[in-house]
């Protein structure tokens, strides 16, 4: 077969994919097929230092997360994501769910079991009391609030996330509260309280308080998963919500 016959056959095949890609353009469908996990982009570019060992450079993830411009655009820029050992034992990556523009949000600490399962935030039993929470106590649809954790992957027998999982996660969670720019935060438990706060003090002694997180309020309280364990403390959480209602409404709390 001739050089020019393969040059030919090369520059048709590039003919008619630039032709197939120009229609599925015009016709609005994406490069990546939706639904399909995009490739990750690296949160770590690991350089050879003078030593030869391996420098840690964490912007090229943080760009990728602070880049984004939708909620959308984010969860794409995080994509099959293995920048932390938690990817290794998950089901799916559990990225927040509803109003992407609500006026209350809650955060938690990390996928669960059913979480993780499901790909959704808060849907076993200490999600249907936080659902009871916002449908019953608040008077809202769940919809209407934004729900996420602090990390997107389950920690393997639930234990608490370890730093280097919360910092490679939390680029992302700072983005979410950017995009969502809720009005109130609602930190559910010790560890997303302490977390967003950059706080040791104990979430009995935060809780009921308003405090800030980047001039966003913060209402600390208790989570619903230790309120199952302790049901008689569910009365300090109808206090805290209270509040969070009325500053809701724009009364003073
Ligand atoms: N606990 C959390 O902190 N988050 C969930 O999504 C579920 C349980």
């Amino acid at each position: 077969m001739s050089e020019a016959r393969d040059n030919g056959e090369i520059a048709n095949l590039a003919t008619s994919l630039k032709r197939h890609l120009e229609r599925r353009q015009r016709a609005g469908i994406r490069l990546l097929p939706k639904g399909a996990p995009p490739a990750a982009r690296p949160l770590v570019n690991q350089q050879e230092n003078i030593s030869g060992g391996a420098v840690v450079d964490s912007s090229a993830g943080v760009a990728a997360g602070s880049e984004a411009r939708t909620l959308e655009a984010l969860r794409e820029a995080i994509g099959d994501c293995q920048r932390c050992k938690l990817c290794s034992g998950r089901t799916h990556l559990v990225f927040g769910v509803g109003d992407p523009h609500a006026k209350l949000m809650f955060v938690g600490e990390g996928p669960g079991r059913d979480e993780d399962l499901q790909g959704e935030p808060f849907v076993g039993r200490a999600g249907q009391l936080l659902t009871d929470i916002i449908t019953k106590g608040i008077g809202i649809k769940r919809e209407d609030v934004y729900i996420c954790n602090v990390v997107k992957c389950r920690p393997p027998e639930n234990r608490n996330p370890e730093p280097d999982e919360v910092a490679a996660c939390e680029p992302f969670l700072k983005r979410q509260i950017d995009l969502v720019q809720p009005k109130i935060i609602v930190g559910l438990g010790k560890f997303a309280v302490q977390t967003l706060l950059k706080s040791n003090v104990a979430i009995s002694k935060l809780r009921g308080n308003w405090h800030s997180y980047h001039g966003i309020k913060l209402m600390p309280t208790f989570h619903p998963a230790y309120l199952l364990r302790n049901p008689a403390d569910k009365k300090l959480v109808w206090e805290d919500i209270k509040k969070v209602i009325k500053e809701l409404r724009g009364e003073d709390a």
